[in-house]
């Protein structure tokens, strides 16, 4: 099979062509500016608003809760250095949470925040118990990520949200890896804070979100001063073909959300049943709390920069979603007690719903030849 095969969806996603069609007349046609105050802008504006309500009902928000972004690490950005509620002492997160979250922390502790790393067991789930102990020193920001984007574990978000508000905490939760993929329902979670990107779920890259709940929108602080756009916010002019692409993204995968993860899922169960025959490799995280289209395996046979070079045509991935190539170990292998050896061993198949039998069986016997040819 000479096409290319592409199974690094965590990273980003191929852009569905009705999302395109979508897209296409607001490049050309409808252009205007959806804060002109001329018959063509307030058009412009009424599809802004439509789109709006497809992105906030998509999550089960209000669409006075959405503010679009650039994507998930400017609404991450925006979530932690704007929030500036004034009895906040500490910010709580997980080891394993993606970089745009621990960086963003960090700078944080930089002005002052204290901030409390929670562990991870080695299934990739947060230790309750030291959540527990975290929020018992004093009101917080807990960020705890929906699903890990290099291994697909999901955290109990609506349990860890039931903890967090006892305490008089708050929580941002990265949906960034489900919106899209998963049904969210952020009042049903619990969530007072969501960042999301259109990418992760076949809309356009350079669009997102933060979903901010009402209760506590008066303590956000825009990080990007303007003309304040977005009620203040997050000023700058809209990105309306962005919005549109990724509003129309939701709307699709929100139809076939049942049928589509079903395929999904088989298929990722297939490849990783077949690749599981390979001597000595196995699965990294928790096989129950997954989410269905990705699979972290370790094959200690071979370095995983070594076997991506193998592949050729086929899209994998080593370590961090959307990190500059390295050769570090990842951060979320390691913390979850994996030796350098087997973390740099490890590769992510993440699938979609472009994703077809013939690709992962071919996958899977390239796979097989590479390791007998070690
Ligand atoms: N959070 C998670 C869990 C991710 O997987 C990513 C990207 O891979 C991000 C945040 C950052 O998203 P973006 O690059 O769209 O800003």
């Amino acid at each position: 099979m000479e096409q290319k095969i592409y199974l690094d969806n965590n990273a980003t996603t191929k852009v569905d062509s009705k999302v395109v069609s979508a897209m296409l007349p607001f490049f050309t046609e409808l252009y205007e500016n959806s804060g002109s105050s001329h018959l063509a802008g307030l058009t412009i504006s009424e599809h802004l608003e439509n789109a709006t309500y497809t992105v906030s009902r998509a999550i089960g928000a209000k669409e006075n809760e959405i503010i679009f972004t650039s994507g998930a690490t400017e609404a991450i950005n925006l979530a932690l250095k704007g929030f500036k509620a004034d009895p906040i002492q500490n910010l709580i997160t997980a080891s394993t949470e993606h970089k745009a979250i621990l960086d963003t922390v960090d700078s944080l502790q930089i002005k002052g925040k204290k901030s409390i790393i929670i562990h991870v067991g080695s299934d990739g789930i947060i230790n309750f118990d030291e959540l527990k102990t975290a929020l018992s020193k004093g009101s917080a920001i807990v960020s705890i990520m929906l699903s890990n984007n290099e291994t697909g574990v999901l955290n109990d978000i609506k349990k860890i949200a039931g903890w967090v508000h006892e305490y008089e905490s708050f929580l941002l939760c990265d949906a960034t890896q489900a919106v899209g993929k998963i049904p969210v329902n952020v009042k049903d979670l619990g969530i007072d804070l969501m960042p999301f990107s259109a990418h992760k779920f076949h809309g356009p890259k350079g669009v997102g979100g933060l979903y901010i709940s009402s209760k506590i929108k008066k303590y956000l602080r825009s990080q990007i001063t303007g003309g304040g756009q977005q009620n203040n916010l997050r000023s700058g002019t809209l990105n309306i073909p962005g919005i549109i692409g990724m509003a129309k993204a939701l709307e699709i995968n929100q139809k076939n959300i049942e049928e589509s993860t079903l395929k999904i899922k088989n298929l990722r169960d297939d490849l990783e049943f077949q690749l599981l025959k390979t001597e000595g490799c196995f699965v990294n995280g928790s096989l129950e709390n997954r989410i269905f289209n990705t699979t972290n395996i370790c094959f200690p046979q071979i370095l995983s920069e070594k076997m991506i070079l193998a592949l050729k045509n086929i899209s994998v991935s080593s370590g961090s979603a959307c990190s500059a190539i390295t050769s570090r170990p990842s951060h979320v292998l390691k913390e979850m007690g994996l030796s350098d050896k087997h973390a740099l061993s490890s590769i992510r198949f993440s699938l979609s719903k472009f994703t077809t039998k013939e690709e992962i069986d071919y996958t899977a016997e390239r796979i097989r030849e590479i390791i007998s040819a070690v």
